[in-house]
């Protein structure tokens, strides 16, 4: 089909909105017109983690020399010709935007021949204006350049993140494809490294060999296979290609990680209808719900799921980026993923367990404690006795943990000041003090208490510690609370002269993912200052040989993925200097989780810690570590006082 400019009634049926978030946006967009373009070969180059430059080359079907300058415009587009084809689409493109979006925001060069063709055509445009149009030799397919990405918007250029993270985010990106593709050919080169590369065998277990290394795919059983002796899975040629007709149920096949193999996030749940990468809440609930008794609280499953479906049952035109879609029969999907991934879980992991690691700060006997605590819990029942007998309910009966008040009196008269110091209140909302988070605490045995003495009462929902003080009653998020405690200690320790480290027994050989080579680089400083020890170990692979103490009883290949998922993540990277910015990203991935029951001892330990920090109001990442409801608003809701 000819491109042609949409008709205005088709075109404002398109959901509109921002295509170029950032240089993977453009990456994924190329690739998309590359595979529309029927390519098997589809090589990636950028610079600079793409602001610089962002080169896609294909062997594809090319665009005819007299249609190469149209295919700039807006809602030029060879894939639709009317509006009815807007309710099927089986290609990945299909509102002629891409082109027209990037070069408004970039400098872009598209030289390409068409397989019918003798010579070739070059169009540049810059800034969406047109500069340049000649007749050029080239082999059949098409060559994108998009360079300098946002030089005319300075504005989005500082949204920008570090080169290694958006390297990161287009390194996801071609593998998304390269998973979904197994039988084309991709490769990617960044900085002029060759980081990622798929053979284009059409086998998707050997795809995922490449993007998460040997040792994970082990632990993927296949999804929805019938040959799933071998892993291997052979596909199509071609997109959307539903075996069944339109009534049919979807069918979902890929591969789902075994519980030995999970995350700290969602984002290893790829989920792909019909071969287009989405992203879909729902459905990623689906999955790990699946999951539900067989990983513990606050970890996810890894999951690559491939759903096919009649496409007139789905409406991708619903999000800017394509990244969405509509289902027409929501639950039917939602169940057969469902499904599917429980047939392979009752099939490879047939014992349902609950891991119980991770309480970084752990003490003996944890488990056991955890269980006592939860059966106390389960027998306290509130009785109408209670109301009858007037014995107050104290916060001991309400915690159903044991309380011996002795310890506590102890510790308390250990430390007690002479006068409580008063909170600035309302705690939740104040801002964090002028100290800078990055600002190293100063040692002081006098300590700078910003916090009253607070009385540990309490844990709800395994999540709040629930304390009293002088002013009122305070909740503590767990979490927060001992993210700014480690945050503190560990720069603390890194301007005493050292993190303190846990030496592995026997150095831990890390392979790393093409999209962590990149930051393993560029953050190798900050990864040493915060107490990680690694040597490089052959291409793409280290030796680790400590990490942080921090991590306590934590896996450490897994204290190692999960400091690595966080810097690419970049959402916890906050504070002035790389080196503290890590530091906030590994002390979110080693605090206590919410969840996690404690007992009142942790509590008290942990309220202690908070005490004596500098600003105990909030976590590294801003959120309050606490709230508190004065003794005042308390008797104004009882109608003590007026
Ligand atoms: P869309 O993909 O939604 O049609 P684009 O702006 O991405 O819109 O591309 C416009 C048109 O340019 C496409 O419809 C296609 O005809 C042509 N085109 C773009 N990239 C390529 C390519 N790599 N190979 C062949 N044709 C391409
Ligand atoms: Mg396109």
């Amino acid at each position: 089909m000819p491109i042609r400019i949409l008709p205005p009634e088709v075109a404002s049926r398109i959901a509109a909105g921002e295509v170029v978030e950032r240089p993977a946006s453009v990456v994924k967009e190329l690739i998309e017109n590359s595979l529309d373009a029927g390519a098997d070969e589809i090589r990636i180059e950028v610079r600079e983690g793409g602001r610089r430059l962002i080169r896609v080359h294909d062997n594809g079907s090319g665009i005819p020399a007299g249609e190469a300058r149209l295919a700039f415009e807006r809602h030029a587009t060879s894939k639709l010709a009317n509006a009815d084809d807007l309710e099927s689409i089986t290609t990945l493109g299909f509102r002629g935007e891409a082109l027209a979006s990037i070069a408004s925001v970039a400098q872009v060069t598209l030289l390409t021949r068409h397989a019918a063709e003798q010579v070739g055509a070059q169009v540049r445009v810059e800034g969406g204006r047109l500069v340049g149009q000649e007749a050029k030799g080239s082999p059949p397919g098409a060559v994108v350049t998009v360079e300098n990405l946002f030089y005319n918007m300075p504005a989005r250029l500082k949204f920008l993140r570090q080169p290694a993270t958006e390297s990161g985010h287009i390194a996801d990106t071609v593998q998304r494809f390269a998973i979904a593709f197994p039988e084309r050919r991709f490769n990617l080169v960044s900085d002029s490294r060759l980081v990622f590369q798929s053979t284009g065998n059409g086998r998707l277990y050997d795809v995922l060999v490449k993007v998460w290394g040997l040792e994970s795919a082990r632990q993927l059983a296949p999804v929805g296979q019938e040959d799933a002796e071998n892993g291997a899975h052979t596909v199509d040629r071609g997109m959307a290609a539903p075996s069944h007709g339109a009534d049919a149920a979807p069918r979902v096949h890929g591969y789902a990680g075994l519980p030995s193999l999970s995350r700290s996030n969602r984002n290893h749940i790829l989920l792909f209808l019909n071969r287009r990468p989405i992203q879909d809440r729902s459905l990623s609930f689906a999955v790990s719900e699946a999951y539900r008794n067989r990983l513990m609280v606050g970890r996810y499953p890894v999951a690559v799921l491939m759903i096919e479906i009649d496409p007139a049952l789905v409406d991708v035109n619903v999000h800017p980026a394509k990244a969405e879609v509509r289902f027409r029969e929501e639950r039917a999907v939602f169940r057969a993923v469902q499904k599917a991934v429980h047939a392979t879980l009752a099939q490879h992991a047939p014992i349902p367990e609950v891991r119980s690691e991770g309480l970084s700060w752990s003490m003996p006997g944890w488990a056991e404690r955890r269980q006592a605590l939860l059966a106390t819990g389960q027998n306290w029942q509130p009785s109408l006795a209670l109301a009858g007998d007037r014995s107050p309910v104290t916060g001991n009966q309400w915690t159903a943990a044991p309380d011996d008040g002795a310890e506590e009196q102890q510790w308390r008269s250990e430390r007690a000041p002479a006068a409580p110091h008063p909170l600035p209140e309302p705690v939740a909302t104040e801002p964090d003090s002028g100290d800078s988070e990055t600002s190293p605490p100063v040692p002081n045995p006098q300590s700078t208490n910003v916090l009253p003495m607070l009385r540990v009462v309490g844990q709800m929902g395994a999540t709040y510690i629930v304390a009293e003080g002088s002013e009122g009653m305070y909740l503590v998020d767990q979490h927060a609370a001992h993210e700014r405690i480690l945050f503190e200690q560990m720069l603390g320790q890194q301007t005493a002269g050292g993190v303190a480290q846990q030496a592995l027994l026997e150095p831990l050989a890390f392979e790393a993912n093409s999209s962590y080579t990149g930051l393993l680089n560029e953050y190798a400083g900050a990864l040493a200052a915060a107490g990680f020890a690694l040597e490089p170990f052959g291409r793409d692979a280290w030796l680790v040989r400590a990490v942080p103490a921090v991590f306590g009883r934590v896996d450490p290949r897994r204290a190692l993925e999960e400091t690595l998922e966080g810097i690419a993540d970049g959402h916890d990277l906050v504070g002035e200097s790389k080196e503290a910015a890590l530091v906030a990203v590994i002390c979110k991935r080693a605090a206590i989780k919410g969840g996690q029951v404690l007992s009142l001892d942790e509590m008290r330990q942990l309220v202690r810690q908070l005490e004596a920090c500098r600003n105990p109001g909030s976590c590294p990442h801003g959120r309050p570590t606490m709230l508190m409801l004065s003794r005042m608003q308390l008797e104004k809701e009882f109608g003590r006082r007026g």
